[in-house]
């Protein structure tokens, strides 16, 4: 069968008053935008509370189907076949042609429900109607009539130009519109949480950029491209991320240096906030981003993440604050990012991690030991600022 279009609905975004032309335009720029890769020619095009992808070359169905389902603001896409006006009779058999070929199991119950906002068609939607569903009963012998709670829906829409005729809805990701949101900055670790954490916050229209701290030669190569690998992963739903690549290595070491080692990943963690806000100013984000969850690592615990906000000017979103583990891997699973995740490769908090770090640091305790630091800590923070390295993931 061949879909000339696809209908795209959206959710969300349809109840933005007069501002839904602004999540409507920001919708249509991300649908181009990942279609840009994908084969052939498409025409994205607005009309009447509508948006709807014309093919204007052969495609891949699965191709399209698959670049659609990644952006973000579209509730559910209905490939449609448009058919020429050429009488009725020709529309019924075209109609039962569709049928038999995009239900291979013809048990279903059904129900016709037409539209024109052509007011001359020679027909009223309600003969149009009863004229299709009788077509289809005399057609496919399993089939039923149902107008309460049809498990097929087919509707026909007679336009100025065309007919369309569709009956799936295939759902998309939800959420809104990238860059109707504003810009936050990730914590990108090469973790299983923060990549998902990323993608939860960019599925709200938020713009994402990211930030991974690097700690050469505690820290491999192959360490550092895992996460390149993963924030393009992440950037087939968000649009390209710059990740900003800093490298820690001093910091951590002079940390390690001065400071209780039971306090070492508090501190650690507190530094990162610390660089990763300071890079968020520079480029214009107005939040910090994390795949922090209650309780699953000693940092993690409520006084410890207490600890490491209390650097924070920012607000700082923690989309995983309240999910379980499993609950994680599975949208990681989704989203594809998983199996990147686990492979083994280091990660600098690791490296570092003390045998029984503190669980209930305590604010004043660990400023205390900040003290320590006052020799060359702001110097090795501006290096590490000077020396980023960037790397735009598409
Ligand atoms: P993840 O799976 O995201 O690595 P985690 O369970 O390993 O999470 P932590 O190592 O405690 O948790 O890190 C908590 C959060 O801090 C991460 O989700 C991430 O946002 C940030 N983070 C940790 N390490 C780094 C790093 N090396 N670079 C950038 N961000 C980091
Ligand atoms: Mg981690």
């Amino acid at each position: 069968m061949k879909f000339q279009s696809f209908l795209i609905k959206y959710a969300e975004i349809g109840i933005k008053g007069k501002n839904r032309y602004l999540f409507e335009d920001a919708l249509i720029r991300q649908i181009k935008f990942a279609l840009k890769d994908v084969e052939g020619s498409f025409n994205v095009t607005k009309a009447t509370g509508r948006i709807y992808v014309n093919a204007e070359s052969d495609y891949d169905y699965e191709e399209v189907m698959e670049a659609l389902k990644r952006v973000f603001g579209i509730a559910w896409i209905c490939p449609v076949v448009q058919l020429a006006d050429e009488g009725f009779e020709v529309l019924k058999e075209k109609v039962l042609e569709y049928i038999d070929n995009v239900y291979e199991n013809k048990n279903f119950t059904f129900k016709v429900e037409s539209r024109r906002s052509r007011k001359n068609y020679p027909m009223v939607s309600q003969e149009i109607n009863m004229e299709l569903g009788a077509a289809i009963l005399d057609a496919f012998e399993g089939t039923k009539v149902d107008v309460h709670h049809p498990e097929v829906l087919l509707r026909i829409e007679v336009r100025e130009q065309f007919i369309n005729v569709y009956s799936k809805e295939i759902q998309g990701p939800g959420g809104m519109p990238i860059g109707t949101n504003g810009k936050a900055m990730l914590l990108l670790s090469g973790g299983i949480d923060s990549p998902v954490a990323g993608y939860m916050i960019a599925k709200r229209g938020v713009t994402i950029e990211a930030t991974y701290f690097h700690a050469p030669p505690y820290t491999s190569e192959r360490a550092k491209q895992k996460v390149v690998d993963l924030a393009k992963l992440v950037a087939k739903y968000s649009g390209p991320i710059k990740l900003n690549i800093v490298n820690f290595t001093d910091i951590q070491l002079y940390i390690y240096e001065k400071c209780p080692h039971d306090e070492l990943t508090i501190i650690m963690r507190r530094y990162m906030m610390k660089i990763a806000e300071h890079l968020a100013k520079e480029s214009g984000a107005i939040g910090l981003i994390t795949g922090e969850s209650i309780g699953q690592v000693a940092s993690q615990t409520l006084q410890s993440l207490a600890a490491t906000n209390e650097v924070c000017t920012l607000p700082v979103y923690r989309p995983l604050i309240g999910f379980d583990k499993q609950e994680i891997v599975e949208i990681a699973e989704k989203i594809n990012t998983y199996e990147t995740s686990i492979q083994p490769y280091e990660d600098c908090c690791t490296i570092f991690v003390a045998k029984h770090p503190v669980t209930k640091p305590n604010i004043n305790v660990i400023k205390a030991s900040e003290q320590r630091l006052n020799e060359r800590i702001e110097e090795l923070m501006k290096i590490a600022i000077e020396t980023v390295e960037v790397i735009e993931c598409k």
